[in-house]
């Protein structure tokens, strides 16, 4: 049986590169690593923010959603998409994504996103592109597969 092959979030015990220039600690990698090939991605280094950069924010207005780094009042919204586009468009098949929880690309119905004056939680940018290419597969978040584990997770992929 081929390894199944799986996208993860590069800020989850990959690299520290979060905008806060940390890393998440991931004890369930090296298993994971050792039963699938793995595919790190960092979607806002893709879209050319530093490391460590300011965080950015989601905000829906007219029904368009717009990605604004509010302290240096940067559009990043192209960027974003352009970056998620280009790293999916390039992935021929992908069995499963981990992707950090309530990250505004990342993260899967944790994100918060503002809405005039109140909040609601949805999915991040990468994450909704990601869901709408490969919406078949299993999609999980960290704290997700800690609580599963690597076993009972790759027998649903
Ligand atoms: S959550 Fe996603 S965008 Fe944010 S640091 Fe991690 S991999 Fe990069």
């Amino acid at each position: 049986m081929s390894r199944p092959r799986i996208v993860v979030s590069r800020c989850l015990g990959f690299e520290a590169c979060r905008y806060n220039g940390e890393m998440v600690e991931a004890d369930w990698l090296e298993e994971l690593q050792s039963r699938a090939d793995v595919v790190p991605v960092c979607p806002e280094v893709l879209a050319g923010l530093g490391i460590p950069r300011e965080p950015i924010n989601l905000y829906l207005k007219d029904g368009h959603l717009y990605v604004i780094q509010d302290e240096t009042c940067l559009d990043v919204t192209v960027a974003l998409e352009r970056a998620s586009d280009d790293f999916l468009s390039k992935q021929d098949n992908v069995d499963a994504f981990v992707l950090k929880s309530k990250s505004p690309s990342c993260g899967l119905g944790t994100t918060k996103i503002w809405l005039d004056d109140s909040l609601y939680i949805a999915s991040g940018v990468f994450a909704q592109k990601a869901m709408e290419k490969y919406g078949d597969t299993v999609f999980i978040d960290e704290s997700g597969l800690a609580e599963e584990g690597v076993e009972a997770f790759l027998k649903r992929v």
